[in-house]
Order: structure tokens, then sequence, then C-alpha cells
């Protein structure tokens, strides 16, 4: 076996037993070094005081499950590549593994040798990029965060209204049809009679644009009528809008 990179790696685990043979197995074959915690908190608290080049973390974890700690990680603006490990129930969703900002997944029972194949590839590809910022005129959106503010106020959305705002302005200005935001944010290819999209529409502008009419701003969802939805800028002042 060669041990070409020195590779460091925080697993947090509660199963005693799986996590010593991971690390004991890692350190053997793979010469790659393991600490370990056993729940969720310290996992965290070591994890933001050590220096990982990854961390491999369980989903069902005591005191703070392994979403958690991997948005507080985020949230705190560490972008340590994250592998979870994913139980075979299926109870846990691997998307949702990959929302909360985890890089990889491995479901378990898993191989040693997988699992080594798969933090070298996580290892080498590095931290992940910050996700960009996007913006329209007030408005930022920050997918890595989940964050939303206009005028520098956050604006608590769900994930489908944070999901429907991001599709929206990530159309840079565009028309976005209602079918398109169908498929796109409900995974509804055909159900024209759903008013999904308008309803949440409202809830958007509700959240969006009415705390700020009062304040003069102009409207930034705007209907383009038998065509669908698309974001004004507004802080540009060349152009009219209909709402
Ligand atoms: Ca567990």
């Amino acid at each position: 076996m060669s041990h070409t990179a020195f590779v460091r790696v925080l697993l947090v685990e509660d199963e005693d037993r799986l996590a010593r043979l991971v690390q004991e197995g890692l350190r053997q074959e793979d010469g790659i070094d393991v600490d370990l915690e056993c729940d969720g908190v310290s996992g965290l608290w070591r994890a933001t005081e050590g220096v990982y080049d990854a961390i491999v973390l369980d989903i069902m974890l005591p005191e703070k499950n392994g979403y958690q700690v991997c948005r507080e990680l985020r949230e705190a603006e560490d972008w340590t590549p994250v592998l979870m490990l994913t139980a075979k129930d299926g109870e846990f969703d691997e998307a949702e593994a990959l929302d909360m900002g985890a890089d990889d997944y491995l479901r378990k029972p898993f191989s040693l040798v997988v699992l080594a194949a798969r933090l070298r590839a996580l290892v080498r590809r590095g931290a992940p990029a910050r996700p960009a910022v996007l913006c329209c005129g007030s408005l930022r959106l920050d997918p890595a965060l989940s964050e939303v503010t206009r005028h520098g106020r956050t604006i608590d959305l769900s994930r489908r209204e944070f999901a429907l705002l991001e599709a929206l302005i990530r159309a840079d200005g565009c028309v976005v049809s209602r079918q398109e935001l169908l498929d796109r944010v409900w995974g509804m290819d055909d159900e024209p009679a759903s008013n999904v999209v308008e309803v949440y529409i409202r809830y958007l502008r509700q959240k969006i644009d009415d705390p700020f009419a009062s304040e003069g701003y102009r409207p930034i969802i705007t209907t383009v009528r038998g065509a669908g939805y698309r974001l004004a800028n507004d802080l540009d002042f060349g152009q009219d809008d209909q709402r």
C-alpha cells in the first residue's frame, strides 16, 4: 500500500465497534489518520477546532444528528469535504444529505476499500468552492447558507419557497414558465390543474415584496401574462414592470 499523501479524517460515529474498525482499517491499509468522536456535539466541536482533510459523518447520532452537524459547519463557513454515512433502511434520504451541504454519501454497510477510495477522491477535489451568492437588485440569495435577504434584512423562507425563488433568480431576469417551475421545484411534469405555483408565488410576494412596498420599493416578483414569472431588478429604474 502506498502512503503518499498524509490524510487526516474526522469520523463521527456512535457505533463504537464500527468506528474503531474504520479507524484501524484506514490507518493500517491506507495511511489515513482518523480521529473519532461519538456524538454530534463533540463531533461539531472537534471539526471546528481541528484541521481535517475530510469529515465522515454518521446521520443517526446522539445529541445532534449528522444533518445538523453538516449544516452548522456550512453555516460557520467551514467547507471541509463531508461524506455522510446513510442507513440502508432508507429512512433518511441521500438527496437530503447533499442538500445539507454534504459532498458525498455512502450507504451502510460499506467496505473499507470503497470508503478509502471515496475519501481520497474527496480530498483530491479539495474543499468545494463556495457557491456564489445570487442577486437581483436588492435581493440576495445565498445557496450555501440557504439565506435570503432584501436590503440586508433576512427573510425567512420555507424550503419550497426558497427553491422557487432560487429557480427564478437563476433565470437572471428571464421569464420562467409555470410548467418549468412545477417541474423544477415540485418535480411534477404534467400537473396542469395544479395551482401550487400561484399559491407559492403569493407566499413569496408576501415575504419579499409586500413588506417593502410601504417603503416605496418596487416589487421584484413580476407576472408576465400568459408566459410565467420573472424577477425584476428593483434598483434598475430604466424599465416598467407590471405586477
Ligand atoms: Ca449511528
